[in-house]
């Protein structure tokens, strides 16, 4: 997960299409040979920037934030998508969706990347046609339309922070609820279920990208679910590969199975604990 806010929270000036393209184009070098998955803006909520376009709003996580800020504003989305695209040509890149709400709103996005495409073209500015594209589920309309969904990308990313904030209706941020927020609760899971069984079912890939796969303790249950890839903060990747390097896929398995019967967070969060202990007494 390649995150972009920064080049919006670290300036006071919208950014230009060609510091997107600089930006880009350095992490698509280093990268070589390897994919990388650039994530169109998710300003708004906990993102904010000093531009006057955000007026503050009184929910705003439920208001318009990431995507929905970006079909509003589509110079500026645009712009970014632009950028984007001219990097393509320079080694694997994808592009990926945040907090898609429904198969409207894709269509939508599809259609001003289709523009932008057009435009480039017309401009004889080369491009990936080809360019694979993909959503994060975050929502729960997502994960409960994923079978639709999955017909319009190349791949999914679980956003499970967002997914988990929005499933139980705790606000990510708010300390006043922290132990109510947690990505092991049953109704996240089943949620993540769906759209493991659906974006398998339309041969498309699934990747998770919160929080909850830097948890040594939800890796086996991940894999038993058939997550093959996750996104980590750098720091944390040699822990992590310890925990998968040191784990059974048949005992993966078979946690996910005993985990997806269960019916509380805390029987849950207990039973994964204590597996992955089992496997690697030295992660905790
Ligand atoms: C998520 O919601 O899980 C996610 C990866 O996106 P962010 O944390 O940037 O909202
Ligand atoms: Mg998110």
């Amino acid at each position: 997960l390649y995150r972009t806010e920064f080049l919006y929270l670290n300036s006071q000036t919208e950014p230009t299409e060609q510091e997107h393209y600089e930006a880009y184009a350095e992490t698509v070098r280093v990268f070589r040979d390897k994919p990388v998955i650039i994530r169109t803006m998710d300003l708004g909520a906990d993102k904010y920037t000093q531009s006057r376009r955000f007026v503050p709003e009184p929910n705003p996580f439920l208001g318009l934030r990431s995507i929905r800020f970006c079909l509003q504003n589509l110079e500026l989305f645009k712009t970014q998508l632009r950028a984007i695209l001219r990097a393509s040509v320079l080694g694997r890149v994808k592009i990926m969706f945040p907090l898609i709400t429904n198969l409207q709103e894709l269509k939508q996005v599809k259609t001003v990347l289709r523009d932008v495409m057009e435009d480039l073209a017309d401009e004889s500015l080369p491009y990936n046609d080809a360019i694979e594209t993909g959503i994060m589920i975050e929502t729960p309309s997502a994960a409960l339309t994923a079978n639709w969904l999955a017909r319009e990308v190349d791949f999914f990313s679980v956003g499970t922070n967002d997914l988990t904030q929005y499933t139980l209706a705790v606000d990510r941020g708010n300390e006043l609820v922290s132990t109510l927020y947690s990505s092991a609760d049953p109704a996240v899971l089943r949620l993540i279920r769906t759209v493991m069984q659906d974006a398998h079912r339309a041969q498309i890939d699934v990747d998770i990208c919160g929080e909850m796969a830097s948890e040594p303790e939800f890796i086996m249950l991940l894999l038993g679910m058939g997550i093959r890839t996750i996104s980590l903060a750098p720091p944390l990747i040699p822990e992590i590969k310890q925990v998968i390097r040191s784990v059974a896929i048949e005992d993966c398995n078979r946690v996910a199975r005993e985990v997806l019967g269960m019916s509380t967070e805390r029987e849950i969060s207990g039973y994964v604990r204590n597996a992955t202990r089992r496997a690697l007494p030295e992660a905790f």
